[in-house]
């Protein structure tokens, strides 16, 4: 299978938010200017060495993308375009965070084919955005959003978080409210974990991280899904929510357990059944890049029993669950002759749902799903 989906990396942010272990960082222009020429080069290496499709899919992720400037933000389109052919009708994700846009980039952005952006929202609470260590406040969300809304931006999501320190079910209630006046084609919401290296997790060792009970969780997770349904999103995803027509295709690549290349400092990407790691410092990245190849620090086979296992435990992840006829198309054996006594066990607790086309997650098991993923690390 040849990959027909892009994601490419962009570590630049404002400020580094207290709970992030993504790989980003505070730069200058110059930086970014540097890490642009490095990605010109990495992109052309990438579209040389690699077999791929004309691209379904591309995915600009952070980091911060609309951390460029304009001009930056042009030259990052005219790469991709300049290395890359794009099917027709291809979805272009953009990450964004409130704040980082104003008209002219967006534009820039629209005419370089970018048909989706994610806004990293978080929460419509400015205290508890200030405990996050987010840069922006609500009235900022406001104003990024309508600004994309008159660039032109017809697909949009808007990022959420849950289980939040300081955050009571009342008051993740009413950001989820004003979320869904907002009315954003796609909403990804995810409950915080605490990550190593992070000053959440050092605040959290000393006793300073005070955090929801599990119970309030549950009540959040339990409430998403509600409100979101009621109003009428569909949940396709244990962490996400669209509109008809609205799912991001790119990341459902990814649950799919199918190909995709990646490109930028800390990028990961899969092809050939090979997970390869991108070098995730900038020097370093720049450097390696300047040097003429590609500056990939990791690679690493994906075995076949490993391969079956990731395709249950991502494509569980999504509602639709994993076909029956897909599972065997993709690894030459049946579902239940590998997973049979499993699928049972958990279709018997509750936990799986199966039909004549394949399994899927019980609306019970929605809460508890890694719990369920776990049961098919059988090798
Ligand atoms: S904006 Fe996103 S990527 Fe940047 S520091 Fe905050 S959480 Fe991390």
């Amino acid at each position: 299978m040849m990959p027909s989906s892009l994601y490419i990396h962009i570590p630049f942010c404002a400020s580094k938010c207290y709970y992030c272990d993504f790989n980003s960082y505070v730069s200058t222009g110059e930086v970014m200017d540097r890490y642009l020429d490095a990605l010109d080069i990495e992109m052309g290496i990438l579209s040389r060495e690699m077999n791929w499709e004309p691209l379904q899919t591309v995915f600009f992720g952070g980091g911060t993308p609309t951390m460029f400037d304009t001009r930056q933000s042009e030259r990052m389109m005219n790469i991709l375009h300049r290395h890359f052919r794009l099917a027709e009708e291809a979805e272009i994700s953009v990450e964004a965070n409130p704040g980082t846009v104003n008209a002219e980039k967006l534009q820039v952005l629209r005419e370089g084919g970018v048909n989706r952006l994610s806004f990293g929202v978080q929460s419509f609470h400015d205290a508890i955005l200030k405990k996050l260590g987010r840069l922006h406040d609500s009235l900022t969300v406001y104003h990024s959003y309508e600004k994309a809304r008159q660039a032109g931006f017809s697909s949009i999501n808007l990022d959420l978080m849950f289980g939040l320190p300081g955050q009571t079910v009342e008051i993740f209630s009413d950001s989820l409210r004003r979320m869904t006046e907002l009315a954003p084609e796609h909403i990804s919401a995810y409950s915080l974990k605490v990550e190593e290296g992070t000053p959440f997790a050092v605040w959290q060792e000393r006793g300073k991280l005070h955090l929801p009970p599990e119970e309030d969780d549950l009540a959040m997770y339990n409430l998403l899904m509600e409100t979101l349904e009621a109003h009428g999103y569909g949940m396709y995803e244990i962490s996400n929510f669209a509109k008809n027509g609205h799912e991001c295709r790119h990341n459902k690549v990814y649950w799919r357990n199918e190909p995709y290349l990646a490109a930028g400092a800390g990028a990961h990407g899969y092809v050939n059944h090979v997970r390869y790691v991108v070098e995730s410092s900038v020097p370093a990245y720049i450097e390696g890049c300047q040097a003429g190849k590609r500056p990939v620090v990791e690679q690493e086979a994906i075995p076949e029993a490993i391969r079956r296992e990731d395709t249950m435990i991502l494509g569980l992840r999504m509602l639709e669950g994993v076909r029956f006829a897909r599972f065997q198309e993709r690894h030459g054996i049946e579902m239940r002759d590998l997973f049979g006594d499993i699928t049972s066990r958990l279709e018997q607790r509750g936990l799986l749902v199966r039909d004549e086309v394949g399994v899927r997650l019980s609306r019970q098991a929605l809460p508890i799903a890694n719990e369920v993923f776990s049961a098919f690390l059988i090798s």
